[in-house]
């Protein structure tokens, strides 16, 4: 079993570390908020006053932090958790952030023959707790071997896509897709609708043709076509709004930098902004539905 230091114990870090516990590992915790904090403590987790201070040592450090800012204050500069660390610790970022930052990381980690890999997840708050999360990540090949022993208790796939900062690239390809094709479901559904047709035939239609998707497959957007989905549920999150605008806004930097045309994205992008604007954050992505019933 291994030592493991997490740090950034929120909706989806508290389940991941509990995940950790339940599968026996040592497992110490850190987070600004003392609620977090003491919640892993009754789950079984050690609670440190400063990640500073329980890093040293640790065979694992993992970070679920809000934004680049944040894991970069958590790991660079002379305070910095890998100015305290050596090669015996792997430390993984799964917090979603731009892929900039994760690169940089990556190099500081590299420069002090520390192993860092970008881990970002895909699945949820759901797949947090349930210990299902994918898992996309970057850095060598030695890391990547490492990661998977102890990413394996919190998630069922896991990737390795490439060298640091590739986890964040993948996770933003996917995520710029996913906000496509939930935005064309809803489109698609509404036209239909429209025209008269239950939504839900047109979706069994759909599904079993070439616009089959995710979106209509197990997260229908249309109120009352499938019982569990968030669109059944008043459009409770889910995923909500301010999270898919955050993803797009690293999709776009991610396109940005490689100088592609993301004209796709940016639409969306346009869309979820435009829906946060409206007061709507914290709802599910797929209420983007209700703009096209306007
Ligand atoms: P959250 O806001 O619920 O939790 C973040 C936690 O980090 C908070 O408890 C906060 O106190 C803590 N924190 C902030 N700065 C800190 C610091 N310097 N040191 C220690 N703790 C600190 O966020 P979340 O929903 O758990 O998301 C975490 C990350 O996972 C984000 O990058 C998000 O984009 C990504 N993500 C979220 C979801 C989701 O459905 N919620 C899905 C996939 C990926």
């Amino acid at each position: 079993m291994a030592s493991v230091l997490f740090i950034g114990l929120g909706n989806m870090g508290g389940p991941m570390a509990t995940n950790l516990i339940k599968a026996g590992h040592e497992v110490t915790v850190f987070d600004l908020s003392a609620e977090a904090c003491a919640q892993l403590r009754a789950a079984g987790a050690g609670v440190a006053d400063s990640a500073a201070e329980a890093a040293p040592g640790k065979d694992y450090i993992i970070s679920m932090l809000p934004a680049g800012k944040h894991v970069a204050g958590t790991y660079l500069g002379d305070s910095g958790l890998l100015a305290l660390l050596d090669a015996g610790t792997t430390v993984l970022d799964c917090s979603t952030i731009d892929a900039a930052t994760a690169r940089e990381v990556g190099e500081a980690a590299a420069e002090a023959g520390i192993g860092f890999m970008d881990s970002p997840v895909s699945g949820g708050v759901a797949a947090a707790a349930a210990g299902t999360l994918a898992f996309m990540c970057g850095g060598s090949a030695e890391t990547f071997e490492k990661a998977k022993l102890i990413l394996a208790n919190m998630g069922k796939n896991i990737f390795h896509a490439g060298p640091p900062g590739a986890g964040q690239v993948a996770k933003g390809c996917n995520n710029m897709l996913l906000a496509i094709h939930m935005l064309g479901t809803c489109e698609a559904l509404e036209m239909g609708a429209r025209n008269g047709l239950d939504p839900k035939v047109l979706s069994e239609i759909m599904l079993a043709s070439s616009g089959r998707n995710w979106s209509l497959e197990v997260y229908n957007p249309y109120p009352g076509v499938m019982e569990n989905a968030p669109a059944s549920k008043g459009y409770q999150p889910g995923f909500m709004i301010d999270l898919m605008a955050k993803d797009l806004g690293l999709a776009g930097g991610i396109a940005d930098a490689a100088g592609v045309d993301n004209r796709m994205g940016k639409l969306a992008r346009a869309i979820y902004e435009g829906l946060q604007a409206d007061g709507q954050g914290q709802r599910d992505f797929s209420a983007a539905l209700e703009q096209y019933q306007k």
